[in-house]
C-alpha cells in the first residue's frame, strides 16, 4: 500500500485494504480519498492493491445515481455543481462530486487558474468533492474515474456527480458511465448552435442554460426555445426519454428545484421500464472491454523484447523508412514470441 495509509506493515496488505474499505464505509472522507489515491496511483503494486479494493467495494455497494456534467471552460460547472451539491444537502442526500481537472494534459498551467473549486461545497458535512488529475486518457477524462464511482458508492453517496470539461473525448467516456447525461450552456448571442458537437446534443438528457439572471435572463430564454427546437430534431433517447432545456442561475442559486425534480422524473420513468438497467449493462460491457484493452497495452508496453525494440521501430516509421503496419507486426510478434 505504498503512497497511501502510512504506518502499516508490509504483507498486511489484505488486512489493510479491508480496513481501509471498512472505514469507507463508516463515511471516514480521508479513507476515500486514500482509496481513491491509490486507484489513481501508477504503480504496479497499488494497482493490484486497487483492483482488489475496487473489486470488494462493487460487491458490496448500493449503486448511487451517476450524474455526468458537462459543459466548456467558464460555463459555470462548478458553480453549479456547487449549487447543486448544497441543494442535495438540504434535501438531505449525501453527494460525492468527481471534478476532472484537465490541467494535467491542456497546459502546464491550469485551465481552473488558482481559484479554489466548491470551496462550500467542500467544506459540508455530508459532501465529498475529489479534483482528479486528467489522467492519461485522451480528452482528459481520469482512467481511473469509473472505479472512483464505485469507491463513492461503498462510501454510501445517494448521488455522485461527475464532472467533465467538454472537450475532446471526455464526454464520451463519461456518459459511457453515467445515468444521466446535463449538459451545460450559457446564452451567445444567437449562436447557440453554432460549435456544438451534434454528438454532445445527442448524448444529453438535459440541457441547463445557465446564468439565467439579470441582463441575461432574454437571451437565456432565447437560447432555452432553440435548444428545445433542436431536440426534437433528434429521435427519441432508448426508453422514450424526451430531453428537456431548462435555465438556471448558479450565481443566485435559482432553478435547481426544477433540475433535480427533472432527474428524478427520469429516474422514475427510465427506471421503471428498466432503460437504466440496460444502460449500466452497456456501460458494463464496455468497461470490461476497455479494461481488457487498457491492460493488454500496458503489457504491450512494458514487455522486455517490445522495450527493446520499439525505439528503433518507431523512428523508422517516423523517417518513413517503414510502414507503421510492418513495424507493428514485427513488435507484435516479439510481444507473442513469434520472432
Ligand atoms: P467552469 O469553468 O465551467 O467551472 O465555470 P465557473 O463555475 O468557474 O464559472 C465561471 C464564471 O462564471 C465565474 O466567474 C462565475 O462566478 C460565473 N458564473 C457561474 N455561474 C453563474 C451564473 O449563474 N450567473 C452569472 N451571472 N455568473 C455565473
Amino acid at each position: 500500500m505504498a503512497g497511501v495509509a502510512s504506518g502499516e506493515q508490509p504483507g498486511a496488505q489484505g488486512r489493510d485494504l479491508d480496513l481501509l474499505l471498512s472505514r469507507i464505509r463508516q463515511g471516514d472522507r480521508g479513507a476515500l480519498a486514500r482509496a481513491i489515491t491509490l486507484v489513481e496511483s501508477t504503480l504496479e503494486a497499488d494497482q493490484a492493491d486497487a483492483r482488489h479494493l475496487v473489486e470488494a467495494a462493487m460487491a458490496l455497494t448500493p449503486e448511487s445515481l451517476r450524474i455526468g456534467i458537462t459543459g466548456i471552460p467558464g460555463v459555470g460547472k462548478s458553480t453549479f455543481i456547487e449549487q447543486l451539491g448544497l441543494y442535495l444537502l438540504s434535501k438531505g442526500l449525501k453527494v460525492a462530486v468527481l471534478a476532472v481537472d484537465p490541467s494535467s494534459r491542456i497546459s502546464k498551467g491550469s485551465i481552473l487558474g488558482d481559484k479554489t473549486r466548491m470551496q462550500e461545497l467542500s467544506r459540508a458535512e455530508g459532501a465529498f468533492v475529489r479534483p482528479s488529475p486528467a489522467g492519461e486518457s485522451l480528452g482528459g477524462v481520469a482512467r481511473k474515474t469509473r472505479e472512483c464511482i464505485s469507491l463513492c458508492e461503498a462510501a454510501g453517496y445517494p448521488v455522485v456527480l461527475i464532472e467533465t470539461v467538454g472537450v475532446g473525448q471526455s464526454e464520451t467516456e463519461v456518459h459511457g458511465m453515467t445515468d444521466f447525461f446535463l449538459l451545460l450552456k450559457i446564452a451567445g448571442a444567437g449562436d447557440e448552435l453554432q460549435g456544438i458537437k451534434r454528438g454532445i446534443l445527442e448524448m444529453a438528457d438535459a440541457i441547463v442554460i445557465n446564468k439565467a439572471d439579470g441582463a441575461n435572463l432574454p437571451a437565456a430564454r432565447e437560447a432555452q426555445a432553440v435548444f428545445r427546437q433542436a431536440l426534437h430534431l433528434f429521435p427519441p433517447k432508448p426508453g422514450g426519454w424526451q430531453p428537456e432545456v431548462l435555465l438556471c442561475s448558479s450565481m443566485e442559486g435559482s432553478g435547481f428545484a426544477a433540475v433535480w425534480e427533472l432527474i428524478e422524473r427520469y429516474r422514475a420513468e427510465a427506471g421503471a421500464i428498466g432503460a437504466i438497467e440496460r444502460k449500466r449493462r452497456q456501460q458494463n460491457i464496455a468497461w470490461l472491454r476497455r479494461t481488457i484493452a487498457e491492460q493488454l497495452s500496458d503489457g504491450f508496453y512494458q514487455h522486455p523484447a517490445v522495450r527493446e525494440s520499439y525505439p528503433e521501430l518507431e523512428r523508422a516509421v517516423a523517417e518513413r523508412q517503414m510502414s507503421p503496419f510492418t513495424a507493428a507486426r514485427r513488435l507484435l510478434d516479439a510481444y507473442t514470441g513469434m520472432s
